[in-house]
């Protein structure tokens, strides 16, 4: 049996620099995998095809899943005959701007790749993986990463200095078609300073990197859900470093030194929004393949 864990992400960063004539959108984005994480089990099973079962969601367990159509395309391509059960134990939120969806995907391509003994490198798993999202790639190891063209040109950065995080997800999903399908992305009011936040990780300055949180598409997000800018706020106000939506939202995290901090903020948005999902929790770099 082989198990893989999915790790949720954050964006530290996330700049939009155009909308490509496909209709793709070219991204500058600092990724960062946080400490919230799916389970998968793979095991081989004798009946042909793929047998998938999700625990803790009531997220339908169907071919539309990224986990089966990951499976399902690697398994196509070698030709497997034997099957394979696939179990998902669900803990990001879903449709939260955290790449619950494509960190399961990716974690069921290393999972297959492992489990038949494909051989497939981590660069070639990449290249099967952004056929079927954007931020794939990136899921397939994790990490601290710059992340350029529509997702898919990753450079490692130094990882953050210790810190905390408070992540709130209000009970709200957010479609991440609806959030870039409405961008104005030739008119912007700001740009986050990507490369001044990638020189701060460097010199394990964390106020240079707190300093230069930004996520262009809360442009979108946080006119329609007012929630978004109310979880920031209340972050700050109770001594966070700084506060930003992750991806297209809704969840919201904030940075905080001491772990005291964090657990204060938490306790207060449980009381403000009790319907909110809400973690404290740290960054997680651990090397996933
Ligand atoms: P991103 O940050 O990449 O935009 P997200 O956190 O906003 O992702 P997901 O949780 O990945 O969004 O899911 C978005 C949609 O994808 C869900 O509403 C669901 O229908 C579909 N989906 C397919 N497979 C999965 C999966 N394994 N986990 C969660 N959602 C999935």
């Amino acid at each position: 049996m082989i198990r893989e864990k999915a790790y949720a992400k954050i964006n530290l960063g996330l700049d939009v620099l155009r909308r490509r004539p496909d209709g793709y959108h070219e991204v500058k984005m600092i990724m960062q995998t946080v400490d919230i994480c799916d389970d998968l089990t793979f095991e081989k099973r004798e009946e042909p095809g793929i047998g998938f079962r999700i625990e803790g969601s009531d997220l339908p367990a169907d071919e539309n899943n990224l986990v089966y159509r990951a499976a399902a395309l690697l398994m196509e391509k070698r030709q497997i005959r034997e099957g394979v059960s696939i179990i998902l134990q669900k803990r990001i939120p879903i449709a939260a701007g955290m790449a619950g969806g494509s960190s399961d995907a990716a974690a069921a391509l290393r999972g297959v790749n492992m489990l038949f003994e494909m051989g497939y490198s981590a660069e070639e798993l990449k290249e099967i993986g952004v056929t079927l999202g954007a931020d794939i790639p990136y899921c397939i190891q994790g990490g601290t990463m710059l992340s350029e063209g529509i997702g898919e040109i990753l450079t490692p950065l130094s990882e953050p200095p210790a810190c905390h995080l408070v992540i709130a997800k209000p009970d709200i999903d957010v479609s991440t078609a609806f959030v870039y399908g409405h961008l104005q992305a030739d008119k912007l009011p700001f740009h986050p300073d990507i490369d001044g936040m990638a020189a701060a990780l460097a010199a394990g300055d964390l106020k240079g990197v707190t300093d230069r949180m930004g996520n262009v598409l809360e442009t979108v997000t946080v006119k329609e859900y007012p929630v978004i800018d109310r979880l920031k706020q209340l972050m700050c106000g109770l001594g966070a470093e700084n506060a930003l939506m992750s991806g297209s939202g809704p969840t919201v995290f904030g940075i905080c030194r001491e772990r005291e901090t964090a657990e204060k903020a938490a306790a207060a948005i449980k009381k403000e929004e009790p319907a909110a999902s809400v973690f404290v929790t740290g960054f997680c770099n651990n090397k996933l393949l």
